[in-house]
């Protein structure tokens, strides 16, 4: 019996994600994204491939995959249709907290759910008053007896309607040194009135993917939902989270970037002025240039980063670099791509206007790249590594 190496079975996982993405997301994308319609089937599919445990052990039903692995998977699915990896986005980033932080008992709880898909897990971080300013949350857990009483009001929630489970902050000690050590992480589960999903938010790209406000009044839960059971440690493991989730945006980005430079440079070699294809004329060669070299970029800062982290490295200052550049790039390269387009390339009927659309999502999510550049600083005054 011959055994496949790491890189064998990297291989055939993310063809089977560009198999899947051609078959099955590209020929629906724009529709779904015109109707703004959940994609389950997709995700039904997602779920038999084994995408919602691409990270999670081996030991509790995932596959245990690497970062690098993981950032390709992203690319290949936001080639098709960026929405679609919202579904395993922060889904990811509960499994991610559960493997780090979870007691025993918490991983055998929840992780072979999360892994199969039977359980759908997203991130409630952000509220109101508190989205960059995480720190500055109002929601409340107290402890009564051998459960905590959640309250609070949660804010641009992904996966906020179909989602099963949400890696929730939520203060616990409001007089704590700090505000960060006040904060815990739980694991909260719907299927009790206190715990209310609010309106679908009407959002211009990423559509097709639910974002709520989720509303917690008085709503119970067992004490032993408190990650990794004790109290002021929350803040700490979802900014670990986070890089991870950096990962998975600059992977988007570099997944729409390469969709958008695909459409253009298709158009490019089609659409003739002066009598030759405009490929031929050397403003758009220089355009094609530029975006390409910013995406190859983009992909090697991703995958610099992923590396980094399985081999166990500290990543925050590598996930925060590649997300901002691929971020920004991929900004800057579907708008070259609807420029390319000339006029067809502002009409809904082609795909560069979603990309255009989709791009900002990943400037802003997973930390704005404003903040992440003071992250990214800080880190370099501190680091005498990056002097060089
Ligand atoms: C479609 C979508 C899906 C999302 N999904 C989730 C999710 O699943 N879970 C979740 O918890 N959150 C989610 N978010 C929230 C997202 O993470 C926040 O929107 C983001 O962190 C920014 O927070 P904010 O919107 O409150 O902006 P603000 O914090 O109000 O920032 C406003 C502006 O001020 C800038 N700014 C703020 N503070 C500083 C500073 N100190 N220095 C310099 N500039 C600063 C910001 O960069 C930004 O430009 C989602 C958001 C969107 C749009």
């Amino acid at each position: 019996m011959t055994t496949s190496t790491p890189e064998e079975a990297r291989t055939q996982i993310v063809n089977m994600v560009r198999e899947f993405v051609r078959r099955d997301v590209e020929p629906v994308a724009a529709q779904l994204d015109r109707d703004d319609e959940t994609p389950h089937e997709l995700i039904n599919t997602m779920k038999e491939l084994g995408l919602f445990g691409i990270t999670v052990p081996e030991k509790y039903g995932g596959m245990g995959l690497d970062y690098t692995t993981f950032a390709m998977i992203f690319e290949e699915i936001s080639k098709g249709f960026m929405s679609l990896s919202g579904a395993i986005g922060t889904h990811h980033i509960l499994t991610y907290v559960l493997t780090h932080y979870g007691t025993e008992g918490q991983k055998q709880r929840f992780l072979p759910k999360l892994a199969s898909g039977q359980i759908r897990g997203g991130l409630a971080l952000t509220e109101p008053e508190g989205g960059t300013d995480v720190a500055n949350l109002k929601t409340t857990a107290h402890k009564d007896g051998e459960e905590y009483v959640i309250n609070g009001t949660k804010m641009f929630i992904t996966n906020g309607r179909y989602g099963d489970a949400f890696c929730l902050l939520a203060r616990t000690d409001p007089d704590a040194e700090t505000k960060h050590k006040g904060i815990s992480c739980f694991i909260v589960e719907k299927g009790d009135p206190g715990f209310r999903v609010g309106r679908d938010l009407d959002k211009m790209g990423y559509r097709g993917l639910d974002t709520c406000e989720l509303f917690f009044e008085n709503f119970h839960i067992p004490e032993d939902n408190l990650i990794g059971g004790e109290e002021g440690l929350g803040f700490g493991q979802v900014m670990s989270g986070l890089e991870t989730g950096r990962i998975n945006i600059a992977a988007r980005a570099v997944g729409v970037a390469q969709a958008a430079f695909n459409a253009a440079i298709r158009y490019s070699q089609q659409r003739e002025t002066f009598g030759v294809p405009i490929s031929q004329h050397q403003a758009i060669q220089l355009k094609l240039a530029d975006m390409a070299t910013k995406i190859q970029a983009a992909r090697l800062l991703t995958y610099d980063a992923a590396a980094k982290k399985d081999r166990g490295e500290r990543v925050d200052l590598e996930t925060g670099m590649a997300k901002l550049f691929a971020s920004e790039a991929c900004q800057e390269i579907t708008l070259e791509a609807m420029r390319i387009h000339g006029g067809a390339g502002f009409i809904k009927d082609s795909p560069v206007e979603r990309y255009y659309r989709d791009a900002p999502l990943m400037i802003i999510g997973e930390g704005t790249n404003e903040v992440l550049r003071l992250v990214i600083a800080r880190q370099l005054l501190r680091r005498p590594e990056y002097q060089i």
